[in-house]
């Protein structure tokens, strides 16, 4: 059964337990839906409750390839956390994303992609290597921790992340194994390529990458835009605005509105990386290198999702050009709106307070507006002391996080190592 196609491809399709199992098409093409028709009873689904509603729209998405009470399960387990809507002034909400395991919303995505591939690939042996610059390793660490038939494998450059980001999830051990590169992030998503480029070691290790652009991760997110209107006054219609880097996050908004999310429009809020702002307003696609800023989440200037977005105007007929609309903030405009956002009462990590900034300066005296937030204050600590000069404490569950053990290898990088690690870890 057809549901996902490629995009580079159209006429490679597969079904959507293929397109979780392969991650990408061919010619590393993305996999999208092939049709987006809107819900029926959008009014309805706004009166239930998030795991019920997300059920409903994510078996509206991947059709009949998945059992409902599969996916209702799925559902309930990666979801299996709070998110909450807060009022910060008149006209202006925080829709906080952050109350999982890892303390970013990126933890709805893995751990729906993590279920999935569970109940996919439940008779086999499967080994996720994935390569991570911070964030992105806390959040698959959870998400496949304690899984009996899947070993999670994490490569990350030694020295080069926060201890506390290190500290979230190079303790949890089980099937759990992190290794600290003597090296760069470069480094560390080449080893991993090297090792997807080895068909023995493939095969052997059933390996899968479980990136951020597998589909699973995407069509999670479409859920928590339902929930943000859910929990409006009736009858608003929102604009939201999303901190954007590899662009995601956005295109699950876009999908939202294609079902028939009840929503004005959508800001892609970037930093000094602002490929596509500069490509909105001129139609030319001029990457430039990309920079380090205080989002550095978010410092990409070649978004993989982007063609995702394009792929929503040209086949799915939305009209990106009254729907998106794109802003660049820099430093220190970030650092600006996380005191005057703190002024009124709301503390917002870097890349929250960076979308509220462009919400801010958007935002008609008419409209109500929502700005994602992606990851919770305490993670960026030192960014928020120095912008603040007030020292900031962490919530409990880091302060003991950050007692633990870290439990990584420590490694060159090195490909032989590696690769005798990793067959030595599928023997024990
Ligand atoms: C990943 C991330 C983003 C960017 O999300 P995309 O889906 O890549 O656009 C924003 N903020 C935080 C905190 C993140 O971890």
């Amino acid at each position: 059964m057809v549901q996902f196609i490629n995009i580079a491809h159209p006429e490679q399709g597969m079904s959507f337990p293929q397109a979780v199992v392969t991650g990408l098409g061919k010619g590393q093409g993305l996999l999208f839906p092939e049709r987006l028709e809107t819900l029926k009873d959008v009014q309805g689904l706004l009166e239930m409750d998030f795991v019920r509603r997300s059920t409903i729209i994510l078996q509206h998405l991947v059709g009949e390839s998945m059992a409902v009470d599969t996916l209702e399960g799925c559902v309930e387990r990666a979801f299996n956390f709070p998110l909450t809507l807060k009022r910060v002034s008149a006209r202006v909400y925080a829709l906080e994303l952050f109350y999982g395991p890892s303390l970013a919303f990126k933890d709805f995505g893995a751990r729906f992609m993590a279920q999935c591939l569970a109940a996919f690939n439940a008779a086999q042996r499967t080994t996720i290597l994935t390569a991570t610059s911070g964030d992105t390793g806390a959040a698959v660490a959870h998400a496949f921790y304690g899984q009996p038939t899947i070993d999670v494998v994490i490569l990350y450059p030694s020295g080069k992340i926060t201890p506390l980001q290190e500290k979230l999830f190079c303790t949890l051990g089980g099937n759990i194994r992190t290794i600290a590169i003597d090296d760069d992030f470069d480094a560390c998503q080449q080893l991993v390529k090297q090792s997807f480029d080895d068909s023995e070691l493939v095969s052997t290790l059933g390996l899968n990458s479980a990136n951020s652009i597998n589909v699973a991760r995407l069509l999670a997110q479409v859920c928590y835009y339902f929930e943000a209107v859910a929990r409006l006054p009736r009858g608003v219609e929102p604009v939201f605005s999303v901190p954007s880097g590899n662009f995601g996050n956005i295109t699950a908004g876009l999908l939202a509105f294609a079902m028939g999310l009840p929503a004005k429009r959508m800001i892609a809020a970037t930093n000094r990386n602002d490929t596509v702002p500069r490509f909105l307003r001129s139609g030319k696609w001029e990457p430039r290198p990309t920079v380090a800023t205080l989002t550095n989440a978010m410092d990409i200037s070649l978004p993989n999702n982007f063609p995702r977005v394009l792929e929503l105007g040209e086949r799915h007929g939305l009209e990106l050009e009254t729907l998106l609309t794109s802003f660049a903030i820099d430093d220190a405009e970030t650092i600006t709106a996380v005191r005057d956002l703190n002024d009124t009462g709301y503390l917002a990590d870097p890349h929250s307070s960076l979308a509220w900034k462009a919400l801010q300066d958007n935002l008609a005296d008419d409209e109500t507006g929502v700005f994602l937030c992606t990851a919770h204050p305490a993670k960026f600590v030192e960014t928020l002391s120095a912008a603040l000069k007030q020292s900031i404490s962490l919530p409990a569950e880091l302060a003991r996080v950050a007692e633990l053990q870290v439990l990584s290898e420590v490694m060159p990088a090195d490909y032989k190592m590696l690769r005798g690690f990793l067959l030595e870890g599928q023997r024990s």
